[in-house]
């Protein structure tokens, strides 16, 4: 796609730090750098997100991504990595062309904050919503 910024990357059209690239997929740093690191990973062929991609183009994507994400843990010492992938605007999706986050983590301040809401276990709650999402095989 000529106006997604992430094609033109992968066309060498605009400047990108790559991390990794094969034939079917491109890592490069994120202009960001939330953590020391931040590296997006994305297909090369134009996706908008994870929703309309099947299991094939799906799995090309991810199989890179532990070799990627090891690398950095490795070359920069990380004491982690989060790896995020955000799906339409509200998710906080801001270029649709799909992208893996890939966060090496190193100390409590390290400029990336995650929080999880917990709530009391519900389980009849629970048990009724797995009824109603339940996907099978
Ligand atoms: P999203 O919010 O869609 O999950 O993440 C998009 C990411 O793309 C952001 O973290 C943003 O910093 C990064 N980004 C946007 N434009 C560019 C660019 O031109 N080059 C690079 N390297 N990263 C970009
Ligand atoms: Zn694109």
């Amino acid at each position: 796609m000529s106006d997604c910024i992430f094609c033109q990357i992968v066309a060498g059209q605009i400047p990108s730090s790559t991390v990794y690239e094969d034939e079917e997929v491109l890592a490069f740093l994120d202009i960001t750098q939330v953590t020391k690191g931040h590296t997006l990973v994305i297909p090369k062929k134009h996706y908008r997100n994870m929703l309309e991609m099947d299991s094939e183009a799906a799995s090309t994507l991810f199989a890179r991504v532990p070799k990627i994400a090891q690398n950095l843990q490795k070359k920069l010492q990380a004491k982690g990595i989060n790896i995020i992938n955000n799906n339409e605007e509200a998710a906080g999706q801001t270029v649709f062309h799909t992208h893996v986050h890939l966060l090496p983590r190193f100390d409590n301040a390290d400029g990336l904050k995650l929080t999880f809401e917990t709530k009391e276990p519900d389980f009849a709650a629970l048990a009724q919503l797995a009824q109603e999402v339940f996907l099978g095989e």
